[in-house]
């Protein structure tokens, strides 16, 4: 019963990575592995707005690295303290006007596949290896991989992402995500040199959206500027959500997409925009496809999660898997690396057993977690109601966290 402690970490996202560095960082010299499906970056990606979670950040990972969080932005040579953006913009689509700005000091986007392969550096990564089986033992946990290699550990925490396996592995079919009733669109282009200028001068650098009367969101986002001399190299990408009803009775076949090409579907519903996001559509090149994805969330019930006394847990989507209209998974899936890794460090010091110290961790991603969901579904379901938009929970808490936990070390 009294092996030492081993940390496995399923999935080397955001949360997985987080984790694994502040396992690694200074003092702290706790033994983990992360181990993920993938061999080679997924295609899918995006940006993150990362702001009240930076003070965690900063416990997690090393000095040198964190020093290195501009390398991890679409443009690397943003600063939005003396480029004056510290914040979001919110605007009504039909106007352009500004609905609501909420202020961040030190807000910052992070593209998510710059940030995996930074944080990925200096912490013990195997991929490749899909998990398949977990096995209780007397003293701990063993992982089963699909190429039969397997790993030991005392816990086991599944960073697996919204669909995550090792949620469904706990919670069976009350471990399932609900598809709610949006189209949702995410693709990434590039616009010609001249309009790439335009579009980037006519934008909000961080986050740009509109709530429109049609019940539809769109936002504008910098992906990527690979060279800051030749806009034509630069990536936009948009983000996209209209109510499904009003999606089928317009179109049968635009809900899932199908094979139709969904940009399409998009440019036809974007009369009576205003710019930005007029002029964003519009200047998409033809040849650019996009198809619907589902727009997926997942909270802990009520009950939470019986951790098998202490070997199993969650973090970051697997644990909590919200949509994106207030921008707060990432600053949630760091949250939760941060209190993990405190959780560890209480037991490597043995002023606490590894139950108690996942019963305390568990306590709290479920509580933080159930709320953030139902708030993150209640800002999705505003930004399709413009009438009523004005009693969303983000103008009432802009990008802020709404538990008290999440500041608290
Ligand atoms: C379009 C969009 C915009 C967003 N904007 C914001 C924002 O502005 N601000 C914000 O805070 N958040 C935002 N989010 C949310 C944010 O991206 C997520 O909360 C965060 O990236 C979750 O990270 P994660 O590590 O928990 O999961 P993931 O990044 O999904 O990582 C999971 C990892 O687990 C691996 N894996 C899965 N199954 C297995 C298995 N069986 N075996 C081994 N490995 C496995 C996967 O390969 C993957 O690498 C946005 C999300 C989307 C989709």
């Amino acid at each position: 019963m009294n092996r030492p402690l081993k940390v496995i970490i399923i999935g080397a996202g955001l949360s997985g990575l987080a984790l694994a560095q502040g396992l690694e960082k200074g003092q702290n010299g706790i033994d983990y592995v992360v181990v993920d499906k993938e061999s080679e970056p997924r295609d899918r990606n995006w940006g993150v707005t990362i702001a009240w979670s930076h003070p965690l950040l900063a416990q997690l990972l090393p000095e040198e690295l964190y020093n290195r969080l501009p390398e991890c932005q679409p443009d690397p040579g943003l600063d939005t303290k003396e480029a004056g953006f510290e914040s979001v913009i919110i605007r009504d689509g039909q106007t352009g006007e500004t609905i609501v700005q909420p202020p961040f000091p030190g807000v910052r986007r992070l593209n998510i596949q710059k940030t995996r392969a930074v944080w990925s550096e200096g912490v013990n990564v195997k991929f490749g290896k899909t998990l398949t089986d977990i096995e209780l033992t007397a003293d701990g946990v063993i992982a089963h991989f699909h190429d039969g290699t397997s790993e030991s550990g005392s816990v086991l925490v599944g960073c697996d992402g919204g669909g995550s396996w090792v949620r469904r592995w706990m919670l069976d079919d009350k471990g399932t995500s609900v598809v709610l009733p949006y189209t949702f669109l995410n693709f990434p282009f590039r616009y010609t040199a001249e309009r790439a200028v335009k579009m980037d001068k006519m934008m909000h650098p961080i986050v740009d959206v509109a709530v429109h009367p049609k019940s539809m969101y769109v936002g504008i986002f910098v992906l990527d500027k690979p060279d800051l001399q030749r806009p034509e190299t630069w990536v936009f990408y948009i983000l996209a959500t209209w109510a499904e009803d009003d999606n089928k009775s317009a179109s049968p076949d635009a809900a899932s997409g199908g094979d139709k090409n969904m940009v399409d579907e998009l440019r036809r519903r974007m009369d009576d925009w205003a710019d930005p996001f007029k002029s964003a559509v519009e200047w998409i090149s033809e040849d650019v496809h996009a198809k619907a994805v589902p727009l997926r969330i997942w909270g802990p019930p009520d009950s939470g999660w019986d951790n098998r006394g202490g070997r199993v847990t969650l973090a970051g989507d697997a644990a909590h898997s919200m949509t994106f209209h207030r921008g707060q998974g990432a600053n949630n899936a760091i949250c939760d690396s941060q209190k993990f890794v405190t959780a560890m460090v209480k037991v490597k010091n043995s002023t606490m057993t590894l139950a108690k110290a996942i019963d305390e961790y568990d306590a709290d991603v479920i509580s933080r977690g159930r709320t953030e969901v139902e708030i993150s579904k209640a800002q999705t379901d505003a930004f399709h109601d413009h009438a009523n938009f004005h009693n969303s929970p983000i103008m009432r808490l802009g990008i802020k966290p709404t538990s008290t936990s999440a500041a608290s070390k």
